[in-house]
């Protein structure tokens, strides 16, 4: 690690609750608070004078006092919803704010020094404007976010994904309010994020909530609408819930207008209370595998994050669904910090977790401005897209293009975002003119690269073929976030991806040798080998790493299949 920069500090920030980590001697190490907390409740509110309360102090305070309290505030990141506490009106990014203060104050208590970076989970399904928020949050803490990290990779992440080639994962993630199901993927040294689904009003909570009913049913005397008694009553309730995680029994007494009252609740019935909100943590799961492709029995580990996973009844769901025992090692609420901050050991450049390269989804498509030839008639204003949505990035493509008219002297590359055919509906973002040698219409062709950073800068690149010259244009997301230097910095970390495909060593290699079996064989065989071969040129041409990887590991095995059977 290079000498005298700010440490990086790894954070989540939960719907429920926060953690802050930090790597040190190899290892991320989760950082305590001020009282000694794990964990921070994402809570955030006034005391009677008037004062800021964040983490526990406001959850103390959240039934009893509902209008100086807010959680679950990072459902609304990214929206416009203001939230109003005492005389003040709050965005989620500014309550956001105060729970990543806090955390980074206990950071810089626990480092001895001042802290001013950090890497930051969020959801998977979390869109562009979320993702913004959530960077906009950090910078009002006074945190550069150097990375945001998919909350279901960095579970990956501390469960070791890193460590080994080619693993398959299903993060199975309960918290208090939210269930998320995702399936992560490692191959060739790529993280992914495959799928992910889950339940936004899903969690922890309504197991709570569900006891508390079930409290009220066995004392109909007790009233619904007294909000003191309805705090002491969620208190004991989340206090059964707990119990059952570590016993099957669990005992609750509270005196209420001088009366005793006392539940007594077991696994059994604890179970049946919930058998409703058990069942909805199927459907999800389902879904994610069957948007992934992937059987079940492909994975290689079930991982539990998220508190709610304490509960044994969830454990046991998670175990019978997969017929597997689940990993949970790791404290499950924890886990996501844990992965963020060995995601700030890989930015501090440790030499430990190098060779890891993390992967986005393209938000939307990425194209160019072109003409199309009717017959006599041009028309233009088509998008022609080169980077598709949902492309996992970095990614990089080329793609060739041709003048239309005779003794054309220039070509304009205007570069569109959006998804619609016509330009006009879609929202330009940049564009250059190059000149061309002017010769008859079609006979001088360019090739256009495009090239999709992390960071989410854009590099176009032209070259007019049979020309050694190469036109560039920077796109960026994000305008003047990044300096020349580190946008040269970080397109060169792609270079090994501008490689089109088909010229890469191995592919070739794979081609040939698939061309010579398809000369000594007949018949059957023989189609067999043309068909897979088809399919992998078909990949080729689509640059589409994942495809090619998929193509070539089933040819390969055909071809030796065959091998095999001769
Ligand atoms: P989030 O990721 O949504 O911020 P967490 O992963 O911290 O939240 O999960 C919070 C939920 O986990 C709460 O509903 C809490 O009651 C529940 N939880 C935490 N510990 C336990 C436990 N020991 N037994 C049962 N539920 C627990
Ligand atoms: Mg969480």
């Amino acid at each position: 690690m290079a000498e005298n920069i700010s440490p990086i500090i790894g954070i989540d920030l939960g719907t429920s609750n926060s953690a802050v980590t930090c790597f040190s001697q190899g290892q991320p190490q989760l950082i305590n608070g001020a009282q000694g907390e794990r964990l921070t409740p994402s809570v955030v509110g006034l005391d009677d004078m008037g004062n800021v309360l964040v983490g526990e102090a406001a959850k103390a305070r959240l039934v009893s006092h509902p209008h100086l309290s807010i959680a679950s505030f990072k459902r609304y990141m990214g929206t416009d919803k203001t939230f109003t506490l005492g005389d003040r009106q709050f965005r989620a990014e500014e309550l956001s704010a105060l729970v990543l203060r806090k955390l980074k104050a206990d950071a810089e208590v626990a480092l001895g020094c001042s802290v001013t970076r950090a890497a930051i989970t969020v959801p998977a399904y979390f869109n562009d404007s979320q993702r913004k928020a959530v960077k906009a949050a950090g910078q009002l803490a006074g945190l550069e976010v150097e990375r945001l990290l998919n909350e279901p990779t960095a579970a990956s992440l501390a469960y070791g994904l890193a460590d080994n080639n080619e693993q398959k994962f299903l993060v199975f993630d309960l918290g208090g309010g939210t269930f998320d199901v995702s399936i992560v993927d490692m191959f060739e040294g790529v993280i992914e994020v495959r799928a992910s689904s889950g339940d936004a009003w899903l969690g922890g909570d309504d197991f709570t909530e569900a006891i508390r009913q079930w409290m009220m049913t066995l004392y109909p005397v007790l009233p619904s609408d007294n909000p003191t008694l309805l705090a002491e009553l969620t208190y004991l309730a989340e206090d059964l819930k707990y119990q059952l995680s570590i016993q099957d029994l669990a005992l609750a007494q509270l005196t209420y207008a001088g009366q005793e009252f006392s539940w007594e609740l077991s696994s059994e019935l604890f179970s049946e209370c919930c058998s409703g909100l058990l069942s909805r943590l199927k459907k999800p799961v389902v879904q994610a595998l069957q948007d992934a492709q992937f059987d079940a029995n492909e994975l290689d580990h079930v991982i539990l994050v998220g508190g709610a996973t304490r509960m044994p009844i969830v454990r046991q769901l998670a175990t019978r669904m997969f017929g597997r025992f689940p990993r949970n090692e790791l404290n499950p609420d924890e886990v996501v910090a844990l992965g963020a901050g060995i995601q700030a050991g890989l930015i501090a450049e440790d030499r430990a977790l190098d060779d890891i390269v993390l992967t986005d989804v393209m938000p939307y498509s990425l194209g160019i401005e072109v003409a199309r030839r009717h017959g006599e008639k041009i028309e233009e204003g088509y998008f022609s897209p080169l980077i598709e949505r949902n492309a996992f990035v970095p990614v990089s493509i080329v793609e060739s293009f041709s003048t239309l008219h005779d003794n054309q002297s220039r070509i304009d590359i205007a570069v569109y975002q959006g998804e619609a055919r016509r330009v006009s509906d879609n929202l330009l973002l940049d564009s250059m003119s190059i000149s061309v040698p002017q010769r008859k219409a079609g006979e001088v062709s360019v090739d256009v690269r495009f090239t999709y950073t992390l960071d989410g800068i854009l590099e176009v690149q032209c070259n007019i073929s049979g020309e050694a010259a190469t036109s560039t244009m920077i796109v960026e997301k994000a305008p003047g976030s990044l300096s020349p230097q580190e946008i040269a910095e970080r397109l060169k970390q792609l270079d090994s991806l501008k490689q089109h495909p088909r010229d890469v060593p191995a592919n070739r290699q794979l081609l040939a040798e698939a061309g010579l079996r398809y000369e000594q064989t007949l018949g059957e065989r023989r189609q067999m080998i043309d068909h897979y071969t088809g399919l992998f040129e078909q990949a080729l041409n689509r640059q589409d790493t994942r495809a090619i990887v998929t193509a070539r590991d089933v040819l390969r095995q055909v071809l030796d299949q065959l091998d095999d059977g001769m």
